[in-house]
């Protein structure tokens, strides 16, 4: 088929940043993107696409092509945070306490854009494109729509993702295969020893005694337990609680935190966890509970698809701008839960990095901006990557 993509892109490139904008200054938390999931599912629909709902704030559109072929699931997630946005711009959050601090309304705009654009060609399409739209990433909202059905009508072949990411510099796009990003499980360990009064500490049991030889064994375990390049594995305490006067010594202490692996052996990581935050509070007489809950599983990327993605990428930007350094990271994304189903997936990131225009401030900052000349270029990649992907081009 014959798209001359980039024109038609120039052609829609007003409508993707006035998009973004308003999508921009309507924010909504996970799970209650209610306004964002009416523009969507209407635009969708405009496009002539068969669109449900999923998950609630969910949305799916499937483009059916008019010839047989391969099925590609895009993901964009949706969400906003809870933060108050410390810009001033004419499009600004006008929902207090909540702004896109991460880049999910350039997310929005660019795979709606992408629907819009691929949906004029359907008539040369080979295959079929299912555009999922993904609430509440933040809080791993990933797992309620495969189980309500995402993965189904049609069953994806593959899946891509796309991140606007401001640590790397505008104009760079950052690809990497394998484990690109780390698994994250938040731990809660209880440590009960026996209170007594400050003056009489042989009378008790201190779990504070036993909680700061279990924060140091931790440590240990972290930077003395695994390889520094092959089994990148990062455990941080954010939450310590004990105790609620200075003369009492308290019964019980709470340790929260997060254990984060980008490598496979996270199992033996949370099974050797368990094993010595028990044994270090048994050494200092405690009862300990141990409990671990998925914040994301690990994103590893297709090999095939990455190459894939890397060659149509090298085409648009050129060889030199395609980077690897600073995409591996111990955060994650729940795109992530999708791959785990036994679809073989794609994530890369797209640098809108810029500090003339202010668009390096870390994400998930109140200062977060977005270069919004990256748009088109999210839009180019995505639609050149998926007609590529269906052989189509
Ligand atoms: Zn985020
Ligand atoms: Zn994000």
């Amino acid at each position: 088929m014959y798209i001359d993509i980039r024109k038609e892109i120039e052609a829609l490139s007003a409508e993707t940043v006035g998009l973004r904008r308003d999508i921009h200054a309507h924010p909504e938390l996970g799970f209650r993107e209610f306004r964002t999931a009416n523009i969507i599912e209407r635009r969708l629909a405009d496009c002539g696409l068969r669109v449900r709902r999923c998950a609630g704030t969910g949305v799916i559109g499937v483009l059916e092509g008019a010839k047989p072929g391969k099925t590609l699931m895009l993901r964009s997630d949706m969400d906003a945070l809870p933060l108050a946005e410390n810009n001033e711009l004419p499009f600004c959050s006008q929902n207090p306490g909540v702004m896109h601090a991460c880049g999910h309304d350039c997310h929005v705009a660019v795979q709606l854009q992408v629907a819009k654009l691929l949906a004029a060609h359907r008539d040369e399409l080979p295959g079929t494109l299912v555009f999922l739209f993904q609430p509440n990433e933040e809080e791993i909202g990933a797992p309620r729509m495969i189980e309500q059905g995402a993965l189904t009508d049609p069953r994806p072949d593959a899946i891509l993702g796309m991140h606007v990411w401001s640590p790397i510099q505008t104009g760079k796009v950052g690809m990497v295969s394998g484990p690109c990003c780390a698994s994250s499980y938040y731990f809660k360990a209880t440590i009960r020893g026996k209170g007594t009064h400050g003056c009489l500490p042989e009378r008790g049991v201190s779990p504070i005694e036993a909680g700061r030889h279990v924060l140091a064994a931790i440590n240990s375990m972290q930077t003395m337990e695994y390889g520094t390049l092959d089994e990148p594995t990062l455990i941080t305490v954010g939450s310590l609680h004990a105790g609620d006067y200075m003369n009492i010594i308290p019964d019980e202490l709470t340790m929260e935190g997060s254990i984060r692996c980008l490598h496979r052996n996270e199992a033996a990581v949370h099974a050797r966890f368990r094993e010595l935050v028990t044994a270090v509070s048994a050494a200092y007489r405690c009862d300990c509970d141990v409990s671990l809950t998925c914040g994301n599983s690990m994103l590893e990327n297709d090999a095939q698809l990455a190459e894939l993605a890397r060659s149509v990428a090298a085409g648009v930007v050129g060889e030199g701008n395609i980077v690897s350094e600073g995409v591996r990271e111990m955060g994650g994304d729940d795109l992530a839960e999708f791959f785990l189903a036994g679809i073989p997936g794609f994530y890369y990131l797209v640098g809108m990095g810029n500090r003339a225009k202010g668009s390096d401030a870390a994400h998930h900052s109140r200062d977060f901006r977005v270069d919004e000349d990256v748009l088109d270029l999210c839009v180019e990649l995505q639609a050149r990557i998926a007609l590529t992907y269906l052989d189509a081009l």
